[in-house]
């Protein structure tokens, strides 16, 4: 079998004062999957994914991605193996001061991975695939909500990253912008981008996850497909959740 392109064992997070926000969480991510990450407030799933991104230290236990390790290393080392993962924030985390163009070319030309020509013709690209082609010169600051994640996913996306993470990309978006994100992240899990998303979309959840995890105080509850998630939830936990949202 092909190695996993994410392996996570034994994580463990505590943070100063003693909370402890992953338990001994085991996960792994095969290339091309896309996995969606379910639970109550609180119960550790953003801190999974920045410890996945390395914004946050460890504790214990390991991750590696694509065989590398990306826990407990030097900075140097780190800022080498976090080019492999893109992070797509709730609120959108743009660089204010750059047009759209500027926004999703600075990483790959500062990393030194493209010149700037190459930069902004895959900027362009990316930029029509996510239907915003003709906003290159726009300041984010003119761009609606649901635009600028577009734009944040196209910047994730400029770096040619092994997994692409999302912390619920579209809970600060207005309602009639949710869907456009939606459909961005469905087309590319349709197009094989490996994916761990955070997200209170069910729907998204249903129809475009692999694999369901679902997390309640730090700890990987239930791991299952959609359709036996949503349909036959196994623990009582993720029943209580389910009966909640629905
Ligand atoms: P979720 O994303 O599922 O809502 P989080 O991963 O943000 O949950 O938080 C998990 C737990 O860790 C919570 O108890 C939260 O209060 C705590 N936590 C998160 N970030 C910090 C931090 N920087 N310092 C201390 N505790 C934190
Ligand atoms: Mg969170």
């Amino acid at each position: 079998m092909e190695r996993p392109l994410i392996e996570i064992s034994a994580l463990n997070k505590e943070f100063r004062g003693g909370i402890q926000a992953l338990r001994d969480v085991d996960l792994t991510v095969a290339s091309g999957e896309v996995v969606v990450v379910l639970g109550p407030s609180g119960s550790g799933k953003s801190t999974l994914i920045r410890c996945i991104n390395g914004l946050e230290t460890t504790t214990g236990g390991s991750i590696r991605v694509d065989g590398q390790q990306v826990n407990g290393i030097s900075q140097r080392r780190w800022r080498k193996v976090r080019l492999n993962v893109g992070m797509v924030f709730q609120n959108y985390a743009l660089f204010p001061h750059l047009n759209v163009l500027g926004n999703i070319t600075l990483a790959p030309r500062r990393a030194g991975i493209m010149r700037r020509a190459e930069a902004e013709d895959e900027a362009r690209r990316l930029l029509d695939m996510v239907g915003l082609a003709d906003k290159e010169t726009a300041p984010v600051a003119s761009l609606s909500g649901g635009q600028q994640q577009r734009v944040a996913i196209c910047r994730a996306l400029a770096m040619q990253p092994k997994v692409l993470l999302f912390d619920e990309p579209t809970s600060a978006l207005d309602p009639e912008m949710v869907g456009e994100v939606l459909a961005v992240m469905k087309r590319l899990a349709q197009e094989g981008i490996t994916m761990i998303c955070v997200t209170h979309e069910m729907g998204f959840a249903r129809s475009a996850a692999d694999r369901v995890i679902f997390m309640d105080q730090g700890e990987i509850v239930e791991m299952a497909s959609p359709d036996n998630f949503f349909t036959a939830p196994k623990a009582e936990r993720s029943r209580r959740f389910l009966e909640l949202i629905s």
